[in-house]
C-alpha cells in the first residue's frame, strides 16, 4: 500500500481538489494524508497570537473573514445540498469552537488547539467531495493514534498498535484519510509536528504501515537544484540519497519537512515528490542510492545566529566543550553547525528562544558574541567533499563574507554561515558557477 501526502495548495483551491481526486482515483488500497487548505495554518497561528497579545477583536475579525470564506469554497465544491449543509455545520462547529478560544487566556495547549483546526476542515470537506463525486472514502481520524513522546519524537509503538486498531476497525474501502501535521502529545493534549509537519506525518504512517512507496504530492515537480523563491532557472532533481535528502530538508529545503526522511530510511521506502498540478512531470524519488557527480542542490536556513564563545582559559583543555554543550543540551537548543580555534568556538542556533539565558550562562566562564540574522547556506552531493568541483568555492563566493564553514562533518555536505543580506547574491552565484557551468 502507498501513502500519499498531499499539501496546502494541492487542497487550496476546488480546481487543486479536483486534481488530488483524480490521482487518487485509481482503485488502488491507500491512506491519503491532507494538510490544512493553503494560508489556513498562517490566520490560525495569527489567531493566537492575537489572543497572546490580548487582541480578541482582531482574533474574531480574522476567524469571521476565514468562515466566510470556507463557505465561499463549499458553495463552489458541493453542490449536493445535503452535503453542503452537513459540511457547513460541521465547518460552523469549528469556528464556533475557536470564537470559544477567544474568551480564554492563551497558554500552549490553547495555541496547539487552534492550529490544529485546519486539518481538521480539509479532511472533513474532502472526504465529502469524494462522497459527491461517487468515490467511497474512510476517514481515519489521526488524534486516534499519531503521538508524540517527551522528548516530541513521534511514538512509533503506540502510532503502529492505535494505527493497526484504527484501520482494522474502519470501514472497507480504497481510500482512507487522515490528517497531516496533527498528534497527541505524551500527556494527551493536542499537539503537532511542527510547521510543515504534514510530510512527516506521511513518512511515519510510511514506515509504521511498511508502506510500499510513500509520496508527497506538492505545487512543484520536484526538489529543485537551488530554492526557486530565490534563484531563477533551478532545476528539478530526478533522483536523490537519503543522506542527500535528509540534509536538504534540514538546511533549509522549504519542499520537506526536516525529519521527513528520517522514519522511512531504514527501511529503504523510497519516497517520491511530485507535482499536483502536473502530474507528468517525473519529480523526484528518493531511495538509498547513491550517484557521485558533484554538487547535487544547494539550500539556504534563515533566522540563524552565530554564537561565538571566547575564554582567557585552555579554551580546548579537556571538559570545556562538555561545559558549553552541557549549557545547550539544558535549554534544549540544538546546534546546527560549529567551528573551534584555539582561543574561541563558534557555533549557530536556529533556536533563539532561550538565548538570552545560555548567553548568561556562558558569560559565567567565557566572553561571548552574539550575531543575529545569518544564513546557512548547504551544498550537498554524494562524497562532495572529495569532488574537485568543491575546491572553487572561495573563488565563487570571493566577494561574499563567509562567517564560518563546515566541511568534513558529513561526506555530502559543506556548509557557509553568511550574513543574510547576502544570501540571494549567494545563491545565484553558486548556482551560475555551480549548474549553468559558467566559467570563473
Ligand atoms: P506544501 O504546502 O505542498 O507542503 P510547501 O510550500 O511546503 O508545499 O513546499 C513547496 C515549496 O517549497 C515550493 O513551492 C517551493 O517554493 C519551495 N522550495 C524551497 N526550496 C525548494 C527546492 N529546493 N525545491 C523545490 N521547492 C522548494
Ligand atoms: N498545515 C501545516 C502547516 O501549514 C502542516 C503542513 O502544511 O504540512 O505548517
Ligand atoms: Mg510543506
Amino acid at each position: 500500500m502507498k501513502v500519499l501526502k498531499f499539501g496546502g495548495t494541492s487542497v487550496g483551491t476546488v480546481e487543486n481538489m479536483c486534481n488530488v481526486k483524480n490521482i487518487i482515483n485509481d482503485g488502488k488500497k491507500k491512506i491519503v494524508v491532507l494538510s490544512a487548505m493553503s494560508g489556513t495554518t498562517n490566520v490560525l497561528v495569527a489567531i493566537a497570537n492575537n489572543i497572546a497579545n490580548d487582541m480578541p477583536n482582531e482574533a474574531i475579525d480574522k476567524i469571521n473573514k476565514l468562515h466566510e470564506t470556507y463557505f465561499n469554497t463549499i458553495d463552489t465544491l458541493l453542490n449536493d445540498e445535503l452535503l453542503n449543509t452537513d459540511v457547513k455545520n460541521y465547518v460552523t462547529e469549528i469556528f464556533n469552537f475557536l470564537v470559544e478560544c477567544t474568551y480564554q487566556d492563551h497558554s500552549i495547549n490553547l495555541e496547539n488547539k487552534i492550529v490544529a483546526q485546519g486539518e481538521l476542515l480539509s479532511t472533513y470537506m474532502f472526504h465529502n467531495y469524494l462522497k459527491q463525486e461517487g468515490i467511497k472514502s474512510t476517514l481515519l481520524p489521526a488524534l486516534s493514534f499519531m503521538r508524540i513522546d517527551k522528548n516530541k519524537e513521534p511514538d512509533l509503538f503506540y502510532i503502529k498498535q492505535d494505527f493497526d486498531t484504527i484501520f482494522k476497525e474502519a470501514s472497507e474501502t480504497s481510500i482512507y484519510i487522515t490528517q497531516g501535521f496533527i498528534c497527541l502529545d505524551d500527556e494527551g493534549n493536542i499537539s503537532n509536528l511542527q510547521r510543515g509537519g504534514s510530510d512527516y506525518t506521511a513518512t511515519i504512517i510510511g514506515a509504521v504501515i511498511k508502506a510500499e512507496e510513500v509520496e508527497i504530492w506538492t505545487d512543484i515537480d520536484g526538489m529543485h537544484n537551488n530554492d526557486p523563491r530565490y534563484v531563477e532557472n533551478t532545476k528539478p532533481i530526478s533522483n536523490l540519497s537519503f543522506d542527500e535528502a535528509a540534509e536538504l530538508a534540514y538546511f533549509g529545503a522549504k519542499i520537506l519537512h526536516p525529519q521527513t526522511v528520517t522514519p522511512v530510511r531504514a527501511d529503504n521506502i523510497p519516497v517520491r515528490l511530485k507535482n499536483t498540478m502536473n502530474p507528468e512531470a517525473y519529480g523526484t524519488l528518493i531511495n538509498d542510492n547513491h550517484t557521485e557527480n558533484g554538487v547535487k542542490a544547494i539550500a539556504a536556513k534563515d533566522y540563524i545566529t552565530a554564537i561565538k564563545i571566547k575564554s582567557g582559559r585552555m579554551l580546548l583543555a579537556h571538559g570545556f566543550l562538555k561545559k558549553v554543550f552541557e549549557i545547550f543540551e539544558n535549554y534544549e537548543t540544538s546546534i546546527d553547525m560549529i567551528t573551534t580555534s584555539e582561543v574561541a568556538i563558534s557555533l549557530t542556533v536556529d533556536d533563539d528562544k532561550n538565548l538570552d539565558r545560555i548567553v548568561e550562562a556562558l558569560e559565567k566562564f567565557s566572553t561571548v558574541e552574539v550575531d543575529k540574522n545569518q544564513t546557512i547556506v548547504c551544498l550537498v552531493g554524494h562524497s562532495i567533499v572529495n569532488h574537485h568541483e568543491t575546491f572553487k568555492l572561495f573563488q565563487i563566493l570571493q566577494d561574499v563574507k563567509i562567517r564560518m564553514i563546515s566541511y568534513g562533518g558529513s561526506r555530502n555536505n559543506i556548509s557557509l554561515l553568511i550574513s543574510s543580506k547576502d544570501k540571494i547574491k549567494t545563491l545565484g552565484k553558486l548556482n551560475d558557477y555551480l549548474f549553468e557551468l559558467v566559467t570563473l
